[in-house]
């Protein structure tokens, strides 16, 4: 039994990892007791049966440039192509443009179940601060919903774009705790590395790098990365995302790889929505999926997840920001089908994420804060298969969103 009064009792509820039904006592806006009867006067919310995952966790999500498909065009579908667009429509950007597209794609993306966001926010001399600072606000009002953590990343390049390390460094001293790259959109992408490494170093930041998002294995720059996570001591705080030059190398190369990332402490984000689209673009036919596959690099060790990336602009015209529909793509594109391999997709939008971005206390147990999102489901596989809907959210003991099930009328 809890030893302090509980607020609440969330009953019924079945969990990721175990058997039958639990009861989750909140108190104080934390889990108080998780049993598998608890006896207290305390309001009940009958979970029924379904599925509760502690919030999903949103690794990468770019908010300042969602839905903004209706100022650009696509004519190749390329990464170049999707560069050089959004940054035309990124000189049109506005304060409060970026604020309600933001507030848009992050209320879809509570309403879907997820409750940790790392977003990706451009700094340029042409953007400035303005993407932060909007980014920012947005975080603020819907801090009650989500937890946003930022990072902010030069997609235009550092040394072919001066003025943008000045920036990075601002943001970095306002403390932002994240610092990403894209060392492909440089002159110089291994200066561009060094560059993030070292001010990742002196402001103490993650790292969450775009890594090569090529197709075809040669010149990857993950060996780079590899380096410098060494040379800087920075283990274990290096995430490296896209990586669909992965899915071109022979098994054994990969397995090798794998090894290499799991002993320098780099995790991986699996971006299946924009590598499909933007992937295969040279190919005529038989088109390859350019998807890189988690399950060696989970077997080696690696931490895992999968991730939004884009809504609705050129690097993926496309998008929901729900994370269930993501791991169930994921599933599809890379042939997850036993029991296990389908769980393994909830866990990479869920605890495996968590892993990703360092996330304290995260996890159904007493002691964390109470997180809590209901699963129209019962086990976890059913989850990713059948992309389960979240019925409702609670964060810090607080309701959050409600999704009511779907009601036929009777003849
Ligand atoms: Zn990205």
């Amino acid at each position: 039994m809890p030893s302090q009064p509980l607020d609440r009792i969330v009953a019924n509820a079945r969990l990721q990892g175990r058997d039958g039904q639990f009861d989750i006592g909140i108190a104080s806006g934390r889990i108080a007791a998780v049993e598998r009867r608890l006896v207290a006067d305390a309001p009940r919310l009958d979970a029924a049966g379904m599925l509760m995952v502690p919030g999903l966790v949103e690794t990468h999500l770019h908010l300042d440039k969602c839905c903004i498909m209706g100022r650009c065009a696509i004519h190749h579908g390329t990464l170049v192509e999707a560069v050089a667009q959004t940054a035309r429509a990124k000189a049109e950007f506005t304060p409060e443009d970026i604020a309600a597209r933001a507030t848009a794609t992050l209320r879809r993306a509570i309403g879907y179940g997820t409750q940790r966001v790392r977003t990706h926010v451009e700094l340029d001399p042409g953007i400035g601060l303005m993407g932060l600072d909007a980014v920012t606000a947005v975080a603020n009002v819907h801090a009650h919903l989500v937890d946003v953590e930022i990072c902010v990343f030069p997609q235009e390049g550092i040394h072919n774009r001066p003025g943008t390390e000045a920036l990075l460094r601002a943001a970095l001293a306002r403390g932002v705790r994240t610092i990403g790259a894209a060392p492909y959109c440089d002159t110089d992408p291994r200066a561009h590395i060094a560059t993030v490494f070292r001010l990742a170093r002196e402001f103490d930041a993650e790292i969450d790098m775009h890594l090569d998002l090529a197709e075809g294995a040669r010149g990857m720059n993950i060996g780079e990365v590899i380096r410098q996570t060494r040379r800087h001591k920075r283990g274990g705080r290096v995430t490296v995302g896209h990586m669909t030059q992965l899915s071109y190398l022979p098994p054994a190369r990969h397995a090798i790889l794998a090894k290499r990332l799991a002993d320098a402490g780099i995790a991986v984000t699996i971006l299946p929505a924009t590598d499909l689209f933007l992937m295969g673009r040279s190919a005529t036919h038989a088109v390859p999926r350019g998807v890189a596959s988690a399950e060696t690099l989970r077997a080696a060790g690696v931490a895992c997840s999968v991730a939004t990336n884009n809504v609705l602009n050129p690097f993926t015209p496309y998008g929901d920001a729900s994370l269930i529909r993501m791991a169930n793509l994921y599933a599809n594109v890379c042939q997850a089908a036993t029991p296990a391999a389908l769980a393994a997709c909830l866990g990479m939008v869920t605890h495996d994420a968590a892993r990703v971005m360092n996330l304290p206390g995260y996890g159904i147990a007493p002691g964390n804060t109470a997180d809590l999102v209901a699963l129209d489901a019962v086990e976890e596989a059913e989850v990713v298969a059948a992309l389960a809907e979240p019925r409702w959210g609670i964060k810090a003991g607080r309701d959050t969103f409600h999704r009511p099930a779907v009601t036929l009328f009777p003849r």
